[in-house]
């Protein structure tokens, strides 16, 4: 069975997913979620990190578009200094608003990023759609039983991209320890 979940990368924080690294997939487009993955719930706004994100994407022909599963009232106020396309209650890991954002974008999934901070909704999402997954660790993660529950559904599949692609300090987010370590010689 194909796997759905692992994502195809993972950064540490969205601002290393850089024009260069994207350029060099062939990628036109990022479709980003928001909480958690470019702002904590928290911050209403975005800041100038996120503005100079976003430049250097668009100066190396690269869109971004907002795909959240948040509100509208959060989505849109978000969005507001950016311009952005944003599109609110997407119901990812639903293929439907991805192919949207592509389709107003111009481009292909073979084209196209989805960036997420969760594995079962953003990196599902993108994969199942055709699109490259790229994941971070969340920003500030709720600590609620429902989230942690989520966490731990993802840490076979982080554990996995570890084995693959080496292991990063930022996987610690998922209790995940360096397994390589201890075999050095
Ligand atoms: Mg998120």
């Amino acid at each position: 069975m194909k796997d759905l979940f692992t994502p195809d990368y993972m950064f540490a924080s969205y601002r290393e997913v850089t024009p260069a690294f994207l350029s060099s997939l062939g990628i036109k487009a990022v479709l980003s979620d928001i909480d958690n993955t470019l702002a904590p719930y928290e911050q209403p706004d975005p800041d100038e990190e996120h503005k100079a994100w976003i430049e250097a994407l668009r100066a190396a022909g690269i869109a971004v578009a907002l795909v959240s599963n948040n509100h509208a009232d959060r989505v849109e106020r978000f969005n507001a200094p950016l311009g952005l396309d944003a599109y609110p209650d997407s119901h990812k890991p639903s293929s439907k608003t991805l192919r949207v954002a592509m389709e107003a974008l111009g481009v292909t999934p073979a084209e196209t990023v989805m960036l997420g901070d969760q594995l079962l909704t953003d990196s599902y999402a993108g994969k199942h759609t055709g699109l490259t997954s790229v994941i971070v660790p969340p920003i500030k993660d709720k600590t609620n039983l429902f989230f942690r529950f989520k966490r731990l559904c993802e840490r076979p599949f982080i554990r996995k991209y570890a084995k693959q692609h080496g292991y990063k300090d930022f996987m610690k987010f998922w209790k995940i320890k360096n397994t390589t370590e201890g075999n050095q010689p």
